[in-house]
């Protein structure tokens, strides 16, 4: 068990970092981690004296060694379009964001009664790989999430919305962070989020975005998980992608192309290509042009994002002209490609305009 939450200072464990098979290991015999595992995760109790169909016992071992406490709601902005920011506080004092994504139907591509919410999750507090048009990435590197700091962020975000354990979601790992560089609590993260007796989110339902480091795409591709990939290129060529992406001077776009070609995609799904739109940097069409030659042989689908602009950068959001233009010339090409709309923009909780913050 050790390593677990390897920050944390206070003796007491995060329940949500354990694995059911895990907790099955400590209270014998293992139904009783089932019950456990459905009052956190169906019913959302965080109380282990409200957990009535465990013994008296149990309860009190378990609220001599574990916590469910180690995260909690520091501030909770509604955006006008309908997304939420969650602002986390952790047992040492750091905070950090999720977003709650309300879908349009035709964007989620599903029937109204599934899938309509995504999550947006956090798997760093900070960003060692600062990228220039990022504002995770300015505020520098504090520290890696544990697995139950991510998972936690998945059950505030159900039990204040009131949603139903059933409820389908998406998961995206597109908040504050490098989930490959956090690989084995995002792993681990990933597995309790998909554990049957537990929240149940189907790997599927799950994407890794990357800057691109490489050698992690290939581990993560091995673990065959079932989770989605996507790349952040941003750039067709290596010396712009350098400067908007340092990542990219370890492992250039060409390394990271190769590892892409052999990841392991459901046959349903593509593997999806992010690519921020900065004006005058990298939206005109020869970009387009190299864009779709790069991805020729992918079963790729491209995610535009227009860049947002925050307090510092001195890059300019593009016009929505040069953006449908970008999009019509991949798409008369036979190359999916869509916008993103920005959500949250009001309440600073959309794409790269997270950061570590106070409460006030
Ligand atoms: N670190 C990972 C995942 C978190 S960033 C990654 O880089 O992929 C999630 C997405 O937000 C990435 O595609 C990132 O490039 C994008 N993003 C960051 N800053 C942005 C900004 N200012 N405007 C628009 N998108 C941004
Ligand atoms: Fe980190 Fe992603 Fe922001 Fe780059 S875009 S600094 S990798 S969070």
């Amino acid at each position: 068990m050790r390593g677990l939450n390897p920050t944390s200072k206070n003796t007491m464990r995060n329940i949500y970092d354990y694995t059911l098979d895990e907790l099955a290991r400590e209270f014998r015999p293992a139904y009783r981690a089932k019950q456990i595992y459905g009052w956190l995760y169906h019913r959302y109790i965080d109380d282990f004296d409200l957990m009535s169909n465990v013994s008296k016992e149990l309860r009190a071992a378990l609220k001599e060694s574990f916590s469910t406490q180690c995260v909690t709601i520091l501030k909770i902005e509604q955006s006008v379009d309908g997304s939420k920011k969650y602002l986390f506080g952790t047992h040492d004092g750091h905070s950090y964001e999720a977003v709650l994504l309300q879908m349009r139907e035709e964007q989620s591509g599903e029937k109204a009664s599934e899938a309509r919410y995504t999550i947006c999750l956090s798997s760093q507090i900070g960003c060692r790989v600062g990228c220039a048009f990022c504002l995770t990435g300015k505020g520098g590197f504090v520290r890696n999430l544990s697995a139950g700091e991510i998972v936690a962020q998945v059950v505030h975000i159900k039990r204040d919305n009131g949603f139903a354990p059933q409820k389908g979601l998406n998961i995206v790992f597109m908040g504050m962070g490098e989930p490959l560089d956090n690989f084995e609590n995002v792993v681990r993260a990933i597995g309790i989020l998909s554990s049957k007796d537990g929240l149940s989110i189907a790997p599927r339902r799950q994407t890794i975005s990357t800057s691109g480091i490489a050698p992690r795409i290939e581990q993560l591709g091995k673990l065959n998980l079932g989770v989605q990939l996507a790349l952040s290129l941003h750039a067709v060529n290596d010396v712009l992608r350098s400067k908007l992406v340092p990542m990219n001077r370890s492992y250039n776009i060409r390394e990271v192309l190769d590892v892409l070609r052999h990841f392991p995609i459901d046959s349903r799904k593509r593997l999806l290509f992010e690519y921020i739109i900065i004006k005058d940097v990298n939206d005109d069409l020869a970009s387009a042009k190299e864009l779709l030659r790069l991805l020729n042989g992918f079963k790729a689908k491209v995610n535009l994002i227009l860049f947002n602009p925050h307090e510092g950068s001195s890059f300019a959001r593009p016009s929505m002209e040069s953006v449908r233009k970008f999009q019509e010339f991949l798409l008369s090409r036979g190359l999916l490609c869509t916008v993103r709309e920005s959500k949250g923009l009001d309440i600073s909780a959309a794409c790269g305009q997270l950061r570590e913050k106070s409460a006030c």
